[in-house]
């Protein structure tokens, strides 16, 4: 038995990091265990979302972006520019440097805030304790007064399409190839697919994206979402719903994958594959066998509103319980179990957590869809701003997208916010601020928003709702 402490947080993704440092300021006693080795060999912090996640994703996402509007894309602003190359393992290169620079950051916020690293990997046994085995399989046992599980997710394996070298990969393995395939098929048109084939794409592969449902983006508005397929079409993103990957096989030239749509069976040889098919949650020697904690039928960790399981003193947050698989809703679960523990009021919006895809347009989302108003009975009222009537949009010669406010019809609250288009991760920021607040269309229409901006068109879509948007002809109510 080692040392007792207030807190031990098992997983230091930006769940649990979150939590550690929260606990620690508010005067725990608090260690964080974490497992995970890095690409250079290293133990890290910062969980999926700072190595393998958000951070690395949003890098080549950056550089891959840079290099197509470069190559193609500065006409429009009188710029000619000849002999564009992109160098993709100095590409590459600078996302690890992002990643330990902010990985190594964390370790910095440990030490500063008196958070101890356990390095190993921890099990929860009964009576709040852990054990953690280290490098050489060494066991420790510690005990600590609340115990918070933050063991994130891992990519799902699909038996059909094995992981194979750097031929058949997830998303993890997508992050790291040095050369562009010439022809790459991502399975599985969600989140990381788009974001990973957008990369891809970018950089010169001819990207086709296999996605077994007939609905493109089901979660998000609808309208928006058809906007999105048309939009990545155009930019040359094969997509093609209702094709079930049922089989692959790799051959000399590559990889040939065997799937189904409407039409029937069908062959597409690539050279590369990306299984992006959703994540699941962590819970590999989670627990010992004496160790009653309840996981629910889709490997979730069960807790309540607030985050506590069925063990008394044990809490679990981010990826590995109920809610969006997002890093913030993980971090600020984190937060809310800290101040709880040490006794404090807190509060988890969860309503208000917004959802973004980082392609290009980028589509932002908070709150309510149309169809979950249909559905849910609600009266509803729809603003519609396009940002081709923006003058900031104009300017940018980026016009692609629309704003659409989702209000509650009779009192005018407003229940949803849904952006495609430029900085739409950015302008959602609005949205959350204005169904945290609870605040109204009529709220959004009375503040003063700069002058040229993109965030007129938030302006603008609220003034639509009421028929009374100056800059574009409003529909006859
Ligand atoms: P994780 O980040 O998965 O961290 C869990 C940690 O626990 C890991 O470090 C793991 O090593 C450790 N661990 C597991 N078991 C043990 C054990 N037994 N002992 C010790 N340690 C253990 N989300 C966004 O919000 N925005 C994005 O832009 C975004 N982009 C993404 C892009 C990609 C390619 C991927 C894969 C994910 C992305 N996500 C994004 C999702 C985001 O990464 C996750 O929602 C987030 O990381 C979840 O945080 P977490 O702390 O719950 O778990
Ligand atoms: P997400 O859960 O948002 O990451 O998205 C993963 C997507 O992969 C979902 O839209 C699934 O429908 C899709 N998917 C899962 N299995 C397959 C498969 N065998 N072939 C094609 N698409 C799949």
């Amino acid at each position: 038995m080692s040392d007792n402490y207030d807190v031990i947080v098992l997983g230091a993704g930006p769940a649990g990091y979150v939590a550690a440092i929260r606990c620690a300021q508010l005067g725990l006693k608090t260690a964080c265990v974490e497992k995970w080795i890095n690409k250079q060999g290293q133990p890290a912090l910062g969980g999926t979302c700072l190595n393998v996640g958000c951070i690395p994703s949003k890098a080549l996402l950056e550089s891959s972006h840079i290099y197509e509007n470069t190559a193609h894309g500065l006409s429009a602003h009188g710029i000619s520019v000849n002999d564009v190359k992109a160098d993709i393992p100095a590409m590459i290169a600078g996302k690890d440097k992002t990643v330990q620079e902010l990985t190594g950051g964390i370790e910095h916020l440990f030490k500063a805030n008196g958070v101890d690293w356990i390095k190993g990997s921890g099990t929860l046994l009964p009576e709040r304790q852990i054990q953690v085995t280290g490098s050489e399989s060494e066991k420790t046992i510690y005990k600590a007064e609340n115990i918070v599980l933050a063991t994130g997710s891992n990519s799902i394996e699909i038996g059909s399409v094995p992981l194979q070298g750097e031929v058949i990969v997830d998303s993890s393995g997508a992050l790291d190839w040095e050369s562009v395939p010439k022809k790459l098929c991502v399975i599985g048109a969600g989140v990381i697919g788009l974001e990973l084939g957008s990369v891809w794409r970018r950089l010169g592969a001819e990207v086709v994206i296999l996605e077994a449902q007939d609905v493109f983006l089901p979660v998000v508005d609808q309208q928006i979402a058809k906007d999105a397929l048309r939009q990545f079409n155009r930019q040359g993103l094969d997509i093609k719903l209702g094709a079930r990957v049922l089989a692959s096989e790799v051959t000399a030239d590559g990889v040939t994958l065997t799937y189904t749509d409407q039409a029937g069976e069908q062959q597409l040889q690539v050279d590369r594959v990306i299984v992006a098919v959703g994540r699941r949650p962590n819970i590999d020697q989670l627990t010992s066998p004496e160790t009653d904690l309840l996981i629910d039928e889709r490997g979730l960790v069960h807790v309540n509103a607030v985050c506590e399981t069925n063990l008394p003193g044990v809490w679990a947050i981010g990826d590995l319980v109920r809610g969006p698989m997002l890093a913030h809703k993980g971090s600020e679960e984190g937060v809310a179990v800290a101040e709880r523990i040490a006794g404090k009021q807190c509060h988890l919006n969860y309503y208000a957590i917004p959802s973004v895809i980082y392609t290009l347009p980028e589509v932002s989302w908070v709150g309510k869809t149309e169809e979950q108003l249909k559905e849910e009975g609600i009266e509803y009222k729809s603003g519609v701003f396009p940002f081709a009537a923006s003058g900031r949009a104009k300017a940018m010669r980026d016009t692609a997208g629309m704003v659409k406010i989702l209000a509650d019809k009779n009192t005018d609250q407003v229940l949803g916010m849904h952006i495609i288009g430029p900085h739409s991760s950015e302008l959602i920021g609005h949205g959350v601020m204005a169904i945290e607040f609870e605040g109204t269309i009529e709220d959004i229409a009375r503040t003063v928003f700069a002058h040229p901006t993109l965030s007129e068109a938030i302006h603008e879509a609220a003034l639509a709702a009421d028929g009374r948007a100056l800059h574009i002809p409003n529909r006859k109510r």
